[in-house]
């Protein structure tokens, strides 16, 4: 089963995460596996670091959605697939749904551009859940602001509050065009009720 987590900047999808594993770990049949995009596997982690590192000011729009997916590619190949085939169950922290919100409506490439780039990435491979946290932009960067790295709030701060809007209306279509694949947590709620909620959603895909 392959689950992935999405949601706008400040959503909580780290907390989240951090909060299900040891949950799911006791809940599931089947081994767990926990990863995250950009990243997961070394080349991947290296992607990663190209794209965020706050001193590559000149990256182009395109170069960005191709390094994403570059990265994903890499992940897909050499750690979810195998685990799927395994039969394990992974939870990934963001994974297509992300570039067609970022790169697609908040950086303004459009969501059908990146979504064809991404095809050739995945070969058609869907997660079979995905849980959407949303939540307010406002909310989402006033939550940034506290408890993060530097250099992430620096990165974050050139990003303008219009950018995280139209990032969030970007998932609230993929929303509205899978809603059998898609389901939306309420982000802006504690951290024990967004735990509540997603356990919930799990339990009722996948009846332990
Ligand atoms: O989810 P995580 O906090 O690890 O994401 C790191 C950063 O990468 C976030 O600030 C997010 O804005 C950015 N990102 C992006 N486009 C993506 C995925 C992540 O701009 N497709
Ligand atoms: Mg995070």
């Amino acid at each position: 089963i392959f689950i992935t987590v999405e949601g706008p900047d400040g959503a909580g999808k780290t907390s989240l995460i951090q909060t299900l594993v040891p949950i799911l770990e006791q809940q599931l049949k089947n081994e767990l596996i926990i990863t995250r995009e950009p990243g997961g596997i070394p080349i991947s982690e290296e992607i990663r670091q190209v794209i965020l590192d706050p001193k590559n000011t000149t990256m182009d729009d395109r170069t960005e959605a191709l390094l994403y997916a570059a990265a994903r590619r890499q992940h897909l190949v050499e750690k979810v697939l195998p685990a799927l085939a395994a039969n394990k169950v992974v939870l990934c922290d963001r994974f297509v749904d992300s570039s067609l919100a970022y790169q697609g409506a908040g950086r303004g490439l459009g969501m059908d551009e990146v979504a064809s780039i991404n095809n050739f990435v995945t070969a058609g491979k869907l997660p079979d859940l995905t849980l959407y946290l949303d939540i307010e932009s406002e909310k989402g960067l006033a939550r940034i602001q506290k408890g993060r790295q530097t250099s992430e709030i620096d990165r974050l701060d050139q990003e303008s509050l219009a950018f995280h809007k139209k990032v969030r209306g970007g998932y609230l279509s993929l929303v509205a065009e899978h809603q059998e694949r898609i389901e939306v947590i309420d982000a802006s709620l504690e951290l024990s009720q967004v735990v509540e909620a997603s356990l919930s959603v799990i339990k009722k895909r996948y009846p332990t």
